[in-house]
């Protein structure tokens, strides 16, 4: 249920509102918008009559979110979320291009691959160091050296760094090294991560499910939000669907329809949505033509011999051919890069 509220009401009577709906039994969420307070109620009380809270002084109307989803859903946040990394704003006019390898390899690699980002212009570095990979045989990141070496290498060239989180045990760790945390496609349906990322400070960036629809990708979210994280990101990277001649379906139509569900910013990961390193560029400007508000894409200067994810590496050219062809198509768009 969401309860508007006018932004004038002093904060005493605000609070007995609040006080009121705990009484009831929901969990109460406040958004601060432009011109109402909107107050997310959450929790089922079957039957509850909401003219017990429309009746209150200060409420401008009450009405129920019909969506699964309530904290992610536009009817209770009509404003967008911008959520902040450093100096950097995800969500504003402004589309981010984060860049760099599927995963951190070694000091020499990542050093020479953020140095290759920083000057394509993009704003973060991604480098993965606990790989969540299909095959137990395969590299699995070098840990905690991994997360150390993503780090110095952001902090050498001025760049905010991303990493993905695949298991809680994790949390504290990788908390400490890095500005973003990424959920991966594999992990997005597991729960006791999503509720631990609930409680973190720093932005989630949760990867959409290779077989979830957008409902279910928004319900994950939801459990990060629920948590009281609101600086949630979506990522959408490709889905399963009968086509196989590349690595997944790239869901370009999910960027609008999740942007229309939801206040939350969403990017757009064409690297593991295509899987090879020819057709990265074009559908890297469909992503930015569809109105993405982030942009992710694997780098690497020597992609035969990365240690994963070689084919879909754009090499350090075609990063810069895409970041020169995107900003013209951002312009068109009314956004910049
Ligand atoms: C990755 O970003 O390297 C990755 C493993 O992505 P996904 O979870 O989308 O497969
Ligand atoms: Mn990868």
């Amino acid at each position: 249920m969401v309860v508007v509220v006018d932004k004038n009401l002093p904060q005493i009577k605000l609070e007995s509102i609040i006080d009121e709906l705990n009484r009831f039994g929901f969990d109460v969420h406040k958004s601060t918008g432009e011109k109402y307070i909107i107050l997310g109620a959450l929790g089922v009380q079957p039957g509850f009559d909401i003219r017990k809270i429309k009746m209150l002084e200060g409420v401008v109307d009450v009405f129920r979110i019909t969506e699964p989803y309530k904290l992610a859903s536009k009817r209770f946040k009509a404003e967008k979320t911008i959520v902040k990394v450093n100096d950097i704003e995800i969500g504003g006019e402004e589309i981010i291009v984060i860049a760099g390898p599927c995963s951190v390899e070694n000091e020499n690699q990542i050093m020479k691959l953020a140095e290759v980002v920083k000057k394509s212009g993009a704003k973060i570095l991604r480098g993965g160091a606990f790989k969540p990979r299909t095959s137990p045989y395969s590299f699995q990141g070098l840990g905690e050296e991994g997360l150390k070496l993503l780090r110095q290498a952001g902090d050498k060239v001025g760049l905010s760094v991303i990493t993905e989180i695949i298991e809680p045990s994790h949390f504290e760790l990788i908390e400490k090294y890095t500005d973003i945390f990424q959920v991966g496609s594999r992990n997005m349906y597991n729960y006791p991560l999503l509720k631990l990322l609930g409680t973190s400070k720093k932005p989630v960036m949760l990867k959409r499910g290779m077989s979830a629809t957008i409902d279910e990708w928004l319900m994950s979210a939801e459990y990060i939000l629920a948590g009281g994280n609101p600086n949630v990101i979506l990522c959408e990277r490709g889905i399963r669907t009968f086509e196989t001649t590349l690595r997944n379906t790239f869901d370009v139509s999910a960027i609008v329809t999740a942007q229309e569900k939801t206040h939350l910013p969403v990017c757009a990961d064409p690297s593991h949505a295509i899987g090879y390193r020819d057709k990265i560029i074009p559908m890297a400007r469909a992503a930015v033509a569809a109105g993405t508000d982030a942009l992710m894409v694997e780098v690497h200067h020597d992609p035969d011999n990365a240690l994963s994810d070689g084919p879909q590496a754009l090499l350090p050219e075609q990063l810069e051919q895409l970041m020169i062809q995107i900003k013209e198509i951002a312009k068109v768009i009314g956004r910049k890069i």
